[in-house]
């Protein structure tokens, strides 16, 4: 066997998932395959096109219809390309085991249908992802499931909102409108205090910036429709937890909801994850280049950047991740037809939703509860893989004749 990380040997690793990960490099471990001889030393992961999967003997197919997870039997449980990027977004995070599905919402509402029942209290912060927090006030009440939420760069509105029935505590650092943090350890002992199981959407930092499960969070969700998939071309999700945690959802929720991602998603999804951490390191410097010339402009009131030292919380960033990110936001006393107005004259930054691909993004912000304290107009921006110096020049353009 040729490389140093046999992939039998990492997967599956045991339950604790702040045990000793061997110290490699995300470079490496995104760059580097081992040889494998069941695919013919092929160098990039063919795509198992298959629903089903059959077996010489009925002893064999006895022995996989057990309930194993590691042998494909049909693609809504297993599938080898799936699982591959499973087994390496596992690693690159630092969890035990993954599971990845059809979007980030799909692995978002699986985590937590998974860890709650009638009855039971949650506790998420107040700027979370509006589609998480919908479920959370329109889906899961329903079925008897309350959530209170809270501010989360307030420890003591975590304490506050505390009850007996509390079993969960979901969080999202930084935020991704208006870049709030949360204080990860301190989260998480909360929780495990009150014996709540904590889950982080950790989106933005991507698994190369923060590792949560270093703060004794529980699980981490991505969506990898963003920076993960890196290309603007997948939608898709990822779940990361413990492989005794993912075990058990895996023969419940996984399997039941069935919301999967396909084999092509998944080797689309490798293929932009070789790349992730090189382009965040492109793209970390890149915002912050633009970040740092938007703070300079008259009409901005407050550029939104957990990497800018203006930052509220940019100690507590520096601390609990490795980098930022280019997702930010800024603020501004002009009303929001103005800033629309500036967001239709830029020529690299495209009018859309979503974010982490190649192509600088602008919206302007149209913020639901949890957003009470922003006054004015709030503008989001994505810096792409442009070169930073034209973004800026694009600006320029667009701001000629706003107020100096
Ligand atoms: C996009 C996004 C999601 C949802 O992911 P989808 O792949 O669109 O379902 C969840 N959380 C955050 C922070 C996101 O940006």
């Amino acid at each position: 066997m040729k490389g140093p990380i046999p992939v039998d040997q990492t997967r599956d690793r045991a339950g604790d998932i702040r045990s000793s990960e061997p110290m490699i490099d995300s470079s490496t471990r995104v760059a580097h395959d081992p040889h494998d001889d069941r695919h013919q030393g092929a160098v990039v992961m063919p795509i198992y096109q298959n629903s089903l999967f059959t077996f010489a003997t009925y002893e064999e197919f006895d022995l996989a219809s057990t309930g194993t997870e590691d042998i494909a039997v049909y693609s809504r449980g297993h599938n080898p390309t799936v699982r591959q990027l499973e087994q390496r977004l596992a690693q690159l995070q630092g969890g035990g085991k993954a599971r990845c599905f059809a979007s980030g919402m799909a692995a978002i509402s699986t985590a937590i249908l998974s860890n709650v029942r009638a009855g039971d209290h949650i506790i998420c912060i107040d700027q979370v992802y509006g589609p998480t927090r919908e479920l959370l006030t329109h889906f899961l009440t329903r079925y008897g499931v309350e959530t209170s939420f809270v501010d989360g760069t307030s420890l003591e509105a975590f304490q506050a909102a505390v009850r007996p029935n509390t079993k969960l505590v979901y969080l999202e650092s930084p935020t991704t409108l208006t870049f709030r943090l949360q204080d990860l350890r301190a989260c998480a002992d909360l929780a495990r205090s009150i014996g709540a199981v904590t889950i982080i959407d950790n989106t933005w930092a991507t698994p190369v910036f923060q590792n949560p499960f270093q703060y004794g969070i529980d699980f981490v969700v991505h969506s990898i429709s963003k920076y993960i998939g890196g290309h603007s071309d997948i939608v898709g999700g990822v779940l990361i937890g413990s492989a005794e945690r993912i075990s058990r959802i895996n023969a419940g929720e996984y399997l039941l909801l069935g919301g999967i991602m396909t084999p092509q998603s998944a080797s689309l999804t490798m293929r932009g994850l070789r790349t992730l951490p090189l382009r965040l390191e492109k793209l970390e410097q890149s915002g912050l280049t633009v970040a740092r010339f938007l703070e300079g402009l008259p009409f901005v009131r407050k550029v939104n950047h957990p990497g800018l030292p203006s930052h509220p919380q940019h100690e507590l960033a520096k601390k609990q991740m490795s980098g930022s990110s280019s997702l930010f936001s800024f603020e501004t006393d002009l009303p929001a037809a103005e800033m629309k107005a500036w967001a239709d004259r830029l020529g690299y930054f495209r009018i859309g939703v979503s974010w982490g691909g190649h192509e600088s993004l602008v919206t302007v912000g149209r913020l639901g509860p949890g957003y009470e304290s922003v006054t004015g107009s709030l503008v989001r921006l994505y810096v792409g893989l442009e070169n930073p110096s034209d973004l800026i020049e694009d600006i320029i353009q667009a701001s000629a004749g706003l107020p100096v």
